[in-house]
């Protein structure tokens, strides 16, 4: 059987459901590289990527999530209402090339279960960035497309949401980050923790 996935990326091997790396685990945190070319290993980790995190009922992942630092996104936002329309996009080697106005919204993350909070980002951005045949592209957007995209973006520069709070609203959260870095958590998805990788 052959899949057709974003970007039309054709694959008849088996998909895999990967688990996600959490809060303190040292991927989160390394500056993931760019891709050279789409190899059968890239195409293999999209197409998991997006079983992942549908599994995951997440919007968006980035390839640091899984485990491997290279500057690959995978975004699906069409289960929200308002963006039913919104096809599956697979963004490689992404550059933010423009981007304009401030707003605020309430954000959470696959990797940092039952933490959500405030974060200020642009409101519309211009993104370069490589499909999944690896070809250019520039894309327009705004809204919370845009803000998914540069959440997403973060994670390959080994940034986290919670970075952007003020060290006040980091406090806040500073025991429940703890919990999740010794592996105390409950998630209807698998999960590697810090003390999986690091032991
Ligand atoms: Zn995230």
């Amino acid at each position: 059987m052959v899949i057709l996935v974003a970007n039309c990326i054709s694959y008849d091997g088996h998909m895999s459901v990967l688990p996600i790396y959490t809060y303190g685990a040292p991927v989160l945190r390394k500056k993931a590289r760019p891709v050279k070319q789409v190899t059968d290993e890239i195409v293999k980790l999209v197409v998991d990527m997006f079983e992942t995190m549908h599994k995951a009922n997440g919007i968006g992942l980035a390839a640091n999530q899984v485990g491997s630092p290279v500057r690959v996104i995978v975004i699906d936002v069409s289960e929200m209402e308002e963006m039913k329309d919104v096809k599956p996009l697979t963004l490689i080697n992404p550059q933010i090339v423009h981007q304009t106005g401030m707003w605020v919204m309430e954000e959470g993350c696959l990797s940092i279960p039952e933490v959500r909070d405030d974060v200020e980002r642009a409101e519309s951005i211009t993104l370069r960035y490589k499909d999944s045949n690896f070809h250019d592209l520039e894309l327009e957007v705004g809204g919370m497309l845009a803000r998914v995209i540069l959440h997403e973006i973060d994670h390959l520069n080994g940034v986290l949401f919670i970075d952007h709070l003020s060290p006040e609203k980091k406090k806040i959260h500073a025991d429940r980050l703890k919990q999740i870095q010794r592996g105390e958590m409950e998630v209807s998805y698998p999960v590697t923790t810090a003390v999986d990788v690091t032991v």
